[in-house]
């Protein structure tokens, strides 16, 4: 309820809606994309050589072993990547940095939903490019784009990726405008990142995180990599609010996590091999299914609207998300969790058909 000490702008925003986290029994938990396995050894390794003495003192500001662990793994300066609290933080810092109030930002009509939640918290005008009518989006509709460009890709959640060469065209077509890319789930996808085109682009900004693929959404990890001068308009924005955004807990794991390729791929094609065997069997059931390029599926009951199959999955104890906006009402968003619990949901849907 409004109190008298909110501010106008307050009570306009309509802020983000987590995946829920219902605590009235134990669920089958596919609704947030969280990884269904642990992260690495090393990360717990690095938990237990922790002294908690330690924790009198602040956290290193600039997370200096962090970012040099990440610069080095992307073949990058250390002044092209700022380490942040989750990459929701890396694309606040970034709608901060580079837009006033009143400017416009264009990105897809279905798309990761903070994008507009940050559009409107810094009071900017939003221009919807519509997705195609098979959910693929199209670089041709963002020739000459009338503002800054935010493209998850993959895309969530739809789960469809674009290949580098058109973010490339998308790039070279917008060169007075900023593009970032969104890619949460770049690393369960057969295309290739755009961090190496960094060095070619200098309006282009890429968003990563910790939190999918490598295990750590309770960490609150995330990165961005640009050249140097727009990573150092990110610091602007991140020492003018947060100096000590990242703590020496998430510093010391993010380290770790970093220093095991092996767990991430082992873990990373796991993922995609449930991805493709669950896809495939959903599909035999009747369902439309997206090509997915991320640890999720984008799926539509043959019977049933998403909100009506999200809602009787949940009668089963499964939760999986569904997004009550246009185009995609039939559809609901099923996060990809081990085996095990990929049958229990198959077999739901399966006495649901
Ligand atoms: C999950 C997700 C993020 C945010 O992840 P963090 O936990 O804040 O790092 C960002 N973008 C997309 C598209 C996502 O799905």
């Amino acid at each position: 309820m409004k109190h008298r000490f909110w501010s106008d702008s307050t009570a306009g925003l309509t802020p983000y809606t987590p995946g829920e986290q219902p605590r009235d029994r134990t669920y089958c938990k596919l609704n947030t994309n969280e990884c269904p396995y642990p992260p690495s050894p090393a990360v717990s390794d690095a938990l237990l050589a922790l002294n908690s003495a330690d924790l009198r003192l602040y956290p290193d500001p600039d997370a200096t072993a962090l970012t040099a662990a990440l610069a080095a793994e992307k073949g990058l300066g250390t002044d092209q990547v700022l380490v942040c609290g989750g990459s929701d933080e890396a694309l606040a810092f970034a709608f901060m940095a580079f837009y006033a109030q009143g400017d416009t930002v264009c990105f897809a009509d279905i798309t990761y939903g903070f994008y507009a939640v940050y559009a409107r918290l810094f009071g900017l005008h939003i221009h919807e490019i519509p997705l195609r009518e098979d959910f693929t989006l199209s670089a041709a509709d963002y020739m000459d784009a009338p503002g800054g460009i935010f493209i998850a890709n993959p895309n969530a959640p739809t789960g469809i990726a674009l290949a580098r060469e058109r973010i490339e065209e998308l790039l070279c077509a917008n060169p007075d405008r900023l593009v970032v890319v969104d890619e949460a789930y770049i690393d369960y996808a057969p295309v290739a990142s755009c961090v190496p085109l960094i060095a070619k682009y200098d309006n282009l900004l890429v968003v990563q995180t910790f939190s999918k693929s490598r295990a750590l959404a309770g960490m609150r990890l995330g990165a961005a990599f640009a050249n140097a001068s727009l990573i150092d308009a990110m610091n602007r924005i991140k020492y003018s609010f947060n100096p000590y955004n990242i703590d020496r807990v998430s510093q010391a794991v993010g380290c770790a996590a970093l220093q095991d390729p092996l767990y991430l791929q082992e873990v990373t094609a796991k993922v995609i091999a449930t991805r493709e065997r669950v896809a495939a069997q959903l599909g035999g059931l009747g369902c439309r299914v997206l090509p997915s390029a991320t640890n999720f599926l984008f799926v539509a009951h043959p019977k049933w609207t998403g909100h009506t199959f999200c809602a009787k999955l949940k009668e089963q104890g499964i939760l999986v998300r569904y997004f009550d906006q246009p185009r995609i009402q039939s559809f609901v968003r099923v996060s990809i969790g081990t085996d095990l619990e990929m049958d229990q949901f198959l077999r739901e849907v399966e006495a649901m058909m």
